[in-house]
């Protein structure tokens, strides 16, 4: 029996020889696929798997494909899921030809983002269509936030898909990829209330990646009047603080160099995991801010985890997002500018510059008390980069409500900012209360206003760059040139600089070429609203940076 041999993962004959061959290679390659499991994600890369090409070869491991849409939590929703199956013994292909499960890991914030998942399933549909009765049967799955919302629709009547999980559903993917197998549709989409992955460990997209996602908490319970997330994602929790810290030190013992701690809404953090952290206090919210819900109670709280986070590697950056602009109680803002090592970059997503359209969002402050806040983040962080959301359009939304909003941009001068056009979304509360009456032309027009006024207020925001070193974090070659590195500055604004040689930073004279991970100096020499030109100065270290500041 192959099970007694220890062969746990899904074998099968190979659909291209139709071969069963020796159970030695069987083992074999169950070995290679428990030490590919342990694999390093910056370590060297694992030895090539043996026989696995056809003809002949021993067996035929289920090749998964994922593609990923939407925000940074699809990005390490996908690591997770494919963390799962390649526990499962599952191979991960990045060709889609050599797939045997696509797997889709979707978005459904806006309709527009819906469209484009539709329009890929129907493509995706047609491929499997054109499948050779030799071949196996290629399966396809929806996972994530528009599995959720729409499983009726995506199983029964557009009949597309064989595997539908919502985001809390991940651990069950391997019985649903074996009933699909077998056939039958399957579907999990059970929201929790308490998943938060806590133990599974992702395996990074990229394993030489400079920068990684930890994600902190799941779900949100802000329910703001236009947004799909409280259906799609659940009630939030937050995973154990000493799950996040052990993940943030692995990653540091693997080179990892930024890490980015991840939820929809970071900064309301709560850990009730141990008992003894169940008498905590509950900072305060913002000042000037309300909330419509009841205060939570007790749990270690998000500058908590900031403070401990921080103190892992003292040469790893910190960052964060999405936060909520209502959790930014002081001791965040202090931490924030004590700690050399936190980004002095925060996201304050707006949604509107108009006090009315606000509060028929149900955000909870007020255009002054944005302001307010906006003005004691920069009096306690000088030099801190803002960046922001807005939409444009939302119900009811008049022409000098969004002339306050083109206000708000012009005052706070953004230097990153992520602008969209209202999309009516089933469920929640805008959809039943409220009339979607903005004109599509409308939306369109004011989108454009808004993404021409942010750009024109963050040129002159990077542009106050100019002439200034800026302490930047090395990713790689960049996209239009081979003789160009790309990294980002603590405010996350990419930098691109000649890929030259430089001091090694020792004071030795010595000098070298800048590598993937290093921090480096740059001066830069010009700036547009999305990118820093500049030229190399040295190498350097958060550390050594964060002393000359
Ligand atoms: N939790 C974050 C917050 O409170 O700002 C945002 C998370 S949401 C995934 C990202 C952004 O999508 C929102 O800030 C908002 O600007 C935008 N968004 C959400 N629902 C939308 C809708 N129905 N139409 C257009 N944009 C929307
Ligand atoms: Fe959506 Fe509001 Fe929650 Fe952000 S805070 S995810 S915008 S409901």
């Amino acid at each position: 029996c192959l099970l007694q041999r220890g062969v746990q993962y899904p074998v099968r004959p190979c659909f291209a020889c139709s071969a069963w061959s020796g159970f030695g290679e069987l083992i074999q390659g169950a070995e290679w696929l428990q030490n590919f499991g342990k694999g390093n994600r910056r370590g060297t890369p694992p030895p090539p798997p043996p026989a696995l090409s056809c003809p002949g070869a021993a067996f035929c491991l289920t090749a998964v494909y994922l593609e990923t849409y939407g925000c940074q939590m699809n990005v390490n929703d996908t690591e997770i899921a494919w963390a799962i199956l390649q526990k499962s013994g599952y191979l991960r292909t990045h060709r889609l030809e050599e797939a045997d499960v696509i797997l889709l890991v979707t978005c459904s914030i806006r309709e527009k983002a819906e469209q484009a998942i539709w329009n890929r399933l129907r493509h995706l549909t047609a491929l499997k269509s054109k499948r050779l009765r030799s071949q196996a049967p290629l399966r396809i799955g929806i996972l994530g936030c528009m599995a959720e919302r729409l499983k009726e629709e995506i199983l029964h009547k557009e009949k597309l898909v064989d595997i539908v999980a919502g985001p809390d559903a991940y651990r069950d993917l391997p019985r649903l990829l074996a009933v699909a197998e077998s056939g039958q549709q399957a579907a999990n989409v059970l929201l929790s209330l308490d998943e938060t992955y806590a133990d599974v460990l992702p395996v990074q997209t990229s394993p030489d990646a400079t920068s990684a996602f930890v994600s902190i908490m799941r779900g949100c319970d802000n329910m703001c009047s236009y947004c799909i997330v409280p259906f799609t994602r659940g009630r939030e929790r937050s995973r154990p603080l000493a799950s996040i810290l052990q993940e943030v030190k692995m990653l540091s013992d693997q080179g990892v160099k930024e890490v980015t701690l991840l939820g929809q809404n970071v900064n309301s953090f709560r850990d009730t995991s141990e008992v003894q952290f169940r008498s905590a206090a509950a900072p305060g919210l913002s000042r000037g801010f309300s909330t419509i819900y009841r205060a939570k109670e007790g749990g270690l709280r998000f500058a908590h985890l900031l403070d401990q986070a921080s103190r892992v590697d003292p040469e790893m950056r910190i960052r964060f997002t999405s936060p909520h602009p209502k959790d930014f109680p002081d001791e965040v803002l202090q931490l924030v500018q004590d700690r050399h090592n936190i980004c002095k970059q925060l996201h304050l997503p707006a949604q509107s510059g108009s006090s009315r359209v606000l509060e028929a969002m149900r955000r909870g402050y007020t255009r002054e008390a944005y302001l307010e806040l906006v003005q004691r983040v920069r009096d306690s962080i000088p030099g801190v980069s803002l960046s922001s959301d807005f939409i444009a359009g939302f119900c009811g939304e008049t022409e000098d409500d969004h002339q306050q909003t083109v206000s708000l941009l012009r005052q706070v001068r953004y230097n990153v900012g992520f602008l969209f056009a209202y999309s009516m979304r089933q469920k929640t509360r805008a959809y039943h209360r409220l009339q979607d009456d903005v004109p599509a032309e409308v939306k369109r027009r004011r989108l454009e206003e808004l993404i021409s006024v942010f750009r024109e207020e963050a040129s002159r925001a990077n542009g106050a760059m100019v002439g200034r070193s800026q302490l930047v974090l090395v990713e790689g070659p960049s996209k239009r040139s081979a003789a160009e590195l790309c990294g980002r500055n603590d405010g996350n604004i990419r930098v691109v600089f000649p890929d030259t040689e430089m001091e090694d930073g020792t004071g030795s004279g010595a000098v070298v070429r800048a590598q993937p991970g290093d921090y480096v100096l740059v001066k830069v020499t010009s700036a547009s609203s999305q990118t820093l030109k500049g030229v190399l100065l040295r190498r350097t270290s958060l550390r050594e940076s964060a002393a000359h500041r």
